[in-house]
């Protein structure tokens, strides 16, 4: 961590010193919520205690992710207890605290209060938080890095120059606050044909290394657009919970490698 910057870490009654990996974007369907799953997962199978939290008010998708869309997590003397996945990754969403189809239309303070609810809940030996943040620069972010003082950012972008600038934005963010830019994930990078394989490049290859680079970051990788990884996260199955490790795997050493 940077000088002057203190990472909160959380201490609960189990006593686990607990370390957050905030996700974030500068805009909406760049693959934030695909990427903190399949991040969580292999972080999980690298041995980290690693549970997930989807602070994305608008547009929760982590319980359909992972394959627990409709249930609720119980509380424990008014402390919410996470839910169990099949990927051994534990889950609390904002969508599990709103009426399934309902649109969360809540003011400041009840972000704010429902984001404390997630992080502050009974995490047991959980050592990692991931939460998957809303896009853009809102009340969630700024709850996030004022009160809950993540470890780092991952920030996620796609290769086109708009998503750029606006991860900038989203890179701003953090560094004002402080908090440490673990490095940038270049999503939906290059076409990965389903019949051969190959990956083609329909954006052009290396955008956003460069920027990264440019803006004094680190790039932690590339993951193919591929039709393989949006059926199998529609179907809550993560690529990352499969058998190839190659692309999500090397992103996640290196996140656990700074925690
Ligand atoms: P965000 O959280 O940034 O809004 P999502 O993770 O919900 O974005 O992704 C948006 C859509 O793109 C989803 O349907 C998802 O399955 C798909 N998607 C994300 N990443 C990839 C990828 N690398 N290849 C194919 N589809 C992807």
């Amino acid at each position: 961590a940077r000088p002057g910057y203190e990472v909160r870490t959380v201490v609960t009654a189990e006593r686990v010193a607990r370390r957050i990996v905030a996700v974030a974007s500068g805009k909406g369907g760049v693959g934030k919520s695909t990427l903190s799953a399949n991040l969580a997962i292999a972080l999980a199978k690298a041995g980290r205690r690693t549970g997930l939290v989807d602070a994305d008010i608008y547009g929760p998708s982590q319980p359909r992710l992972m394959a627990v869309e409709g249930t609720r997590p119980e509380a424990r003397d008014k402390v919410l207890l996470p839910v169990a996945t099949p990927y051994g990754v534990p889950l609390l969403s904002m969508g599990q605290l709103v009426e399934p189809g309902r649109a969360i239309a809540w003011r400041g303070p009840m972000t704010a209060g429902a984001l404390g609810q997630l992080i502050d809940a009974h995490w047991g030996a959980t050592d990692t938080l991931v939460v998957d943040l809303p896009p853009g620069t809102g009340d969630v972010q700024l709850t996030m890095v004022q009160k809950h003082r993540p470890a780092g950012a991952v920030i996620v972008s796609t290769p086109q120059d708009l998503a750029l600038i606006d991860a900038r934005r989203a890179i701003d963010l953090f560094e004002k606050a402080g908090v440490p830019i673990i490095g940038l994930v270049e999503n939906m990078a290059g076409y990965a044909c389903p019949h051969c394989g190959e990956v083609s490049d329909p954006f052009g290859h290396g955008g956003a290394e460069a920027a990264a680079r440019e803006a004094g970051i680190a790039f932690l990788g590339r993951v193919p657009l591929d039709i393989a990884i949006r059926t199998a996260s529609d179907a809550g199955q993560p690529p990352a919970a499969g058998t190839d490790d190659r692309v999500f795997a090397p992103i996640a050493a290196q996140v656990a490698a700074w925690l």
